[in-house]
């Protein structure tokens, strides 16, 4: 973690081993927890995206509906959930993308921002990029004007910023 980082940082913990042996998970959830430090996280995460008039926070299942419904009313816009296959209602449109084993999957709702729309796509953790990347061509099927992207965790060694393409924002609140 760099010196200049917020004293709210203190508040994420890494839990070792979890979900499988050798990954280093960042817990949010004692921030989330501390009034204090969630605004304080929330602002940080806003910043960025004031005075964008960003029409829409698009937020990745689960902890991104977290961080992301909370920009959302601090930024004065709408909220869309990105959600795992087969929890959304409506028509949906879906994208795969590759895990170390496997593939997963993430849907939006075909309908839930009109073309052009002003968006932010937000997470918590950004690692390989492949979940952000999902969420980016979602955006794209949508048609919707992609802002940038924000997380409040990067994990620089995993590489996933080299996935992102430079032409859209992309910006870690910090960076471990
Ligand atoms: P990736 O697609 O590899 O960038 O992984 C990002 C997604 O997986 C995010 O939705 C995160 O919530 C989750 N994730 C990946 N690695 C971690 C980690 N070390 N700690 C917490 N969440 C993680």
């Amino acid at each position: 973690m760099a010196p200049d980082s917020p004293s709210w940082s203190a508040l994420l913990r890494d839990i070792a081993d979890f979900p499988k042996p050798g990954i280093t998970f960042k817990d949010i959830t004692p921030l989330l927890a501390d009034g204090a430090g969630f605004a304080a996280a929330i602002d940080a995460m806003s910043a960025p995206w004031r005075g964008q008039r960003v029409e829409a926070v698009l937020g990745i299942e689960s902890r991104g509906f977290i961080l992301g419904a909370a920009m959302a009313h601090a930024l004065g816009c709408g909220f869309v959930p990105v959600r795992k296959p087969g929890k959304l209602p409506a028509h949906t449109l879906r994208q795969e993308y590759a895990l170390e084993y496997g593939s997963d999957c993430i849907e939006v709702h075909a309908d839930a921002l009109p073309p052009g729309a002003r968006v932010v796509i937000v997470d918590d953790v950004l690692a390989t990029g492949g979940t952000l990347l999902a969420a980016l061509s979602l955006a794209r099927q949508l048609r919707v004007e992609v802002l940038g992207a924000g997380v409040l965790v990067e994990l620089p060694a995993l590489g996933g910023r080299a996935r992102w393409p430079d032409a859209v924002p992309l910006v870690a609140t910090l960076a471990y």
